[in-house]
């Protein structure tokens, strides 16, 4: 029936209250699938910190993302993606006065003012991440142009620790800039950056350490739908798989639901590459472990069995494999499934 994101309200919360609480001037990121939750459910909570934490500001992926957080969220709210007037020009949600756009070149500024006097700008610039970005040599004029509409400077940075260096050189070279976001800067480099910069406002804009720095919080079980005993050799599924004897199961959850579907590998260690390797190898022989386990209470010997697929999964369930000589669940009982949130759509779910 489903596959549902069962999260641990108050347990999760606190996690919240304590990160908005220890990071001063959080700009909170809700964007794509909302890290697994919804954007709609994100912002809504934001919502609530904004009770007690003080959140002005929230920030999406992109200008069709900003049109729906507009309606739901009394912050303003930051478009992460770079206004550029051939993509976005004709857009209704320009005009809106709670938008805060990102510009990375002056040409795309005076567009934008054309269009919409006054409009709030964050200028971001170009760093080590080479994504989007003003090169240092043009920024001066880039927020020259932004004129009062200039709410601040804005760094976006790879993953990992080491920005110091790199930020320090942007907040050296443009001290009229007071006000900086910054990306992927941990909380120790920040009080760093604030002791040696006390007249910069530096905020922290976080999704991941922030929505999902709970892991613990946050559960998700799927529901079986059908469990039949299978003898060694026979076949099931769109492939006509062979299984070894044991029970197949049927459980909620395919590809609908992001269930096994991983971002691209960034494996860099030995480790990782040699685990990937191995994996590899079994998918070519037709064993992939699935995300799906046996559920971990009950005290049952088999509890925590991770389950194989019998083939790749389907657009709303997947076919998995219960050894012989482990008690299979029963229609209706749940599964826990390994999922990575960033990249899941759950049926429903449940805040406690
Ligand atoms: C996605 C994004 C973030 C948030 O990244 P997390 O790793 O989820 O904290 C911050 N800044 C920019 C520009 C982004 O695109």
């Amino acid at each position: 029936m489903s596959i549902v994101l069962h999260v641990d309200g108050p347990r999760w919360r606190a996690h919240l209250d304590r990160t908005m609480a220890s990071q001063t001037g959080l700009v909170p990121v809700v964007k794509g699938n909302g890290y697994g939750f919804g954007s709609a459910l994100l912002t809504a909570e934001c919502e609530r910190l904004a009770g007690h934490a003080g959140v002005d500001l929230i920030a999406v992926g992109t200008y069709r993302e900003a049109t729906a957080a507009l309606d739901l969220s009394s912050a303003d709210v930051l478009v992460l993606e770079p206004y550029r007037p051939s993509l976005h020009g004709g857009l209704a949600v320009l005009t809106e006065p709670a938008l805060v756009h990102t510009v990375t070149a002056t040409a795309d500024v005076h567009d934008l003012h054309s269009r919409v006097p006054g409009a709030r700008v964050v200028a971001e610039g170009l760093t080590s991440m080479y994504r989007h970005g003003c090169p240092a040599d043009d920024y001066l004029d880039l927020i020259a142009a932004a004129g009062p509409g200039l709410l601040g400077g804005t760094l976006h940075l790879p993953l990992g620790a080491g920005h110091l260096t790199e930020v320090s050189e942007w907040l050296t070279r443009f001290p009229a800039v007071g006000t900086w976001l910054l990306s992927h800067v941990s909380p120790a480099e920040l009080g760093r950056l604030r002791t040696a910069y006390p007249g910069v406002t530096l905020r922290p804009r976080v999704g991941t350490a922030l929505w999902l720095g709970e892991p613990a919080a946050l559960t998700v079980r799927a529901d079986v739908l059908d469990v039949r005993p299978v003898a060694a050799g026979s076949r099931a599924g769109y492939r006509g798989r062979s299984m070894s004897a044991g029970h197949l199961v049927v459980v909620s959850g395919g590809t609908a639901h992001g269930v096994a579907m991983e971002a691209p590998s960034s494996v860099a260690t030995l480790r990782q590459r040699a685990i990937v390797l191995a994996e590899g190898a079994l998918e070519a022989a037709g064993r992939v472990r699935s995300p799906f386990s046996l559920r971990r209470s009950g005290g049952d010997p088999g509890a925590g069995t991770s389950l194989w697929f019998v083939e790749p999964p389907h657009m709303q369930v997947s076919l998995v494999h219960v050894p012989h000589g482990t008690a299979p669940p029963a229609i209706g009982d749940q599964l826990d499934v390994r999922v990575r949130l960033t990249t899941f759509w759950a049926d429903n779910i449940v805040l406690s």
